[in-house]
């Protein structure tokens, strides 16, 4: 038989994306290299953008930690806290929030087959085959390759380096340790409903807290190129948070994995595939945010080829639509966290005290995680709503002045 998508990985990206194709009436295969629910090295904060992808539809059990704000520790020892009086994101364990997703595309109508690792990808002018592990091979009219930073259809394909330039991959170790409800209360200063980043250690690297219900996410993260020593990072930082609050978090496991990145400056699309998500290196440059990239791309992937297979082409040129609807709605942003990130922490210690406390920063910060906004629109929508802040902002400059006279 040939489907007309295999979509490779049921990560987010892969399982809506199937979800999308299959709402649609395409024939779909979802292929999965692990039995699920499996692990995933991720502080499982997603942001509303990607919540509001679900329409509302996530079960509630399946939500950590409703997220309204968030708080900076800096190097300096300065705290920056933004909060919105509108939820920004939640927090979800990675491994049920991934099989919903997944069941969700099964419901749908995509076929789901768990423990199928796909070894090898090609297209050719008639169709799209995947072989797995175990000699078996699909084909299909049009392949998605959702298979996460270390995609095997990306490398099949010729898609993007071969090798993983540090430079321009994340790194990040994190683990989740049970402290029970109070234990998180108490960690996050009687708001369990704030994302906390912290410094980690030579200004290169952060890290975070993030809390679950009974569980904190902690981890650490940084350009590949300064994580070599992951582990001795990762341990420093837990014993740090330790002593800092008074908790003991007791360490089960470790999880690791690249962050994707340079998402528009590689090559995503070929004759009858597209690559998504972590496979296509959509991923915030400056937080490693990419669980909401990861869905739109896989919404945009499936529309692009419903498109294509109404107009009966297979060819790059026709699929390259999706690279232009990634840039139009991923690239300010990626762009701006990509020049942010490269200031390092400095950036950061400049930028976020001085804004610290206007609720004009909260609201920019909760539009922005809401997808009411991109970082690009941040100067229109500071000066448009500059004169309702006036007062406000007035204030605060007085009471700061008051403040450090004495
Ligand atoms: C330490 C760390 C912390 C992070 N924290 C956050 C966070 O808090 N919030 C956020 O938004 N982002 C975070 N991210 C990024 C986020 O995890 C990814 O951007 C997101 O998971 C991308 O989704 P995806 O579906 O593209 O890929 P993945 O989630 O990686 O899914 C890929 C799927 O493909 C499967 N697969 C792989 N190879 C094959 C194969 N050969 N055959 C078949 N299946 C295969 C995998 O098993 C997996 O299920 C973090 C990343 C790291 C490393």
């Amino acid at each position: 038989m040939t489907y007309d998508v295999v979509v490779v990985g049921a990560g987010p990206a892969g399982s809506i994306a199937a979800y999308e194709c299959s709402k649609q009436g395409l024939t779909t295969l979802l292929l999965e290299k692990s039995p699920l629910p499996r692990e995933k090295a991720c502080g499982g904060a997603v942001m509303y953008r990607g919540i509001r992808i679900l329409k509302g539809c996530l079960p509630h059990a399946l939500v950590e930690q409703r997220i309204f704000g968030l708080r900076f520790s800096l190097p300096n020892g300065i705290k920056s806290e933004f909060i919105s009086d509108k939820m920004i994101g939640i927090t979800v364990f990675r491994d049920r929030f991934d099989e919903y997703l997944a069941k969700r595309a099964v419901n749908a109508g995509s076929e789901l087959m768990e423990n199928t690792p796909v070894v090898h990808a090609r297209t050719s002018n008639d169709s799209a085959l995947v072989r797995l592990k175990d000699g078996r091979e699909f084909r299909s009219k049009f392949l998605i390759g959702a298979d996460g930073v270390n995609s095997v259809v990306s490398r099949s394909l010729g898609l993007r380096p071969l090798r993983k330039d540090l430079t321009k991959v994340g790194l990040g170790m994190e683990s989740d340790f049970y402290v029970g409800a109070d234990g998180v209360e108490r960690a996050m200063n009687g708001n369990p409903s704030i994302l906390e980043i912290i410094p980690a250690e030579d200004k290169i690297s952060y890290g975070w807290i993030f809390p679950k219900r009974e569980h904190l996410a902690v981890g650490v993260a940084g350009s590949g190129v300064h994580m070599r020593a992951l582990r001795p990072i990762f341990d420093r930082f837990h014993k740090k948070l330790e002593k800092r609050l008074g908790i003991p978090l007791l360490l089960d496991k470790r999880r690791t994995c690249f962050l994707g990145g340079d998402g528009l400056g590689s090559e995503n699309v070929a004759d009858r595939a597209i690559l998504v998500g972590d496979a296509a290196g959509f991923v915030d440059p400056m937080m490693g945010e990419g669980i909401a990239y990861a869905m739109q791309s896989g919404i945009f992937a499936a529309n692009v080829i419903d498109n294509a297979l109404q107009d009966g082409r297979y060819d790059a040129t026709q699929l390259s639509e999706y690279h232009a609807l990634c840039r139009k709605e991923f690239s300010a942003n990626f762009q701006m966290a990509a020049w942010a990130g490269s200031k390092g922490t400095s950036f950061a210690e400049k930028i976020l005290p001085s804004v610290n406390g206007y609720k004009l920063a909260s609201d920019v910060m909760a539009m922005i995680a809401r997808g009411e906004m991109g970082y690009a629109d941040i100067p229109y929508v500071v000066l448009k709503s500059l004169p309702r802040q006036l007062p406000h902002i007035l204030q605060q400059v007085i009471l700061s002045r008051i403040l450090s006279s004495h």
